[in-house]
């Protein structure tokens, strides 16, 4: 397998404040890796560092072989890292179809628009029917929609997801990761934050436990799903798990 994402020894924050501690992982071509944890646990901290939303302190990342550009989003984004934020970030009065355009707006990916655009409505057929619709008025699962799939018409090798689930009811929860494993089958490694532990351990490949900046856990998602740790932390009653 190739290697398309490495993360050594990572420390990164907020200013004085430090969130990731030493924090190592690293994501291979075709797969879906998780990454969960309790909330503060620095996940979100981990997504912006490798987005280069925010600077590293210390330690190395690197993508399709190549050193992390740094704090240059853009440059990740041609790169072939594309991520879609926590809270979908949506233009309200902006149409379905203008988002997806402007995700497609990218050098590497403006000449595919067309075709890109054809492949997001197959994934997502509900888009096509909404394509004049504005943002604002969509349920929260269509949102959801558009935010992935403004995200695959910038052409991503590795696209990285903040809790898509966030705030969904279950039976749409259940349709947004079986699209995201269709994402995966298409040929996109996909690395996602996720609350609903039991569900993304049923789609993802492995997955990785965070505590308090730092890797508290590992290994394959259907061992760790019944890793007794991993069912007292995240199954039990008053666990996060939601679905
Ligand atoms: P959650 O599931 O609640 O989103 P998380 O694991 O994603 O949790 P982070 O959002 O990475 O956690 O937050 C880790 C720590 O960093 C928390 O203590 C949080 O308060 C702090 N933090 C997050 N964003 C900022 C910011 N912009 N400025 C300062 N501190 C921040």
């Amino acid at each position: 397998m190739t290697r398309l994402l490495e993360v050594n020894n990572l420390r990164a924050g907020y200013g004085l404040f430090t969130v990731l501690r030493d924090m190592s992982f690293h994501v291979d071509e075709g797969e879906i890796v998780a990454l969960v944890g309790s909330n503060g646990a620095g996940k979100t901290t981990c997504l912006r560092c490798i987005a280069g939303l925010i600077p590293s302190k210390s330690g190395t990342i690197s993508f399709a072989g190549l050193p992390h550009p740094g704090a240059r989003p853009h440059a990740l984004v041609e790169a072939g890292l594309v991520s879609v934020p926590e809270g979908r970030q949506l233009f309200p009065s902006m149409t379905v179809e203008d988002t997806l355009l402007v995700g497609g707006a990218t050098p590497r990916a403006r000449d595919k628009r067309t075709e890109s655009l054809k492949r997001v409505y197959s994934l997502f057929p509900k888009l096509m029917e909404r394509e004049h619709q504005l943002c604002g008025t969509l349920s929260g699962g269509e949102q959801q929609m558009v935010a992935i799939g403004r995200g695959l018409m910038a052409l991503p090798k590795l696209l990285v997801l903040d809790e898509p689930s966030l705030g969904l009811a279950p039976t749409i929860v259940k349709q947004l990761f079986q699209t995201i494993e269709q994402i995966r089958d298409h040929g996109v490694t996909v690395l996602l934050v996720e609350q609903n532990v039991r569900t993304v351990l049923r789609i993802a490949d492995r997955a990785y436990v965070i505590e308090n900046g730092g890797i508290e856990l590992s290994g394959r998602a259907q061992d760790l799903a019944s890793d007794q740790r991993v069912v007292d932390a995240y199954f039990g009653v008053g666990s996060k798990e939601s679905i």
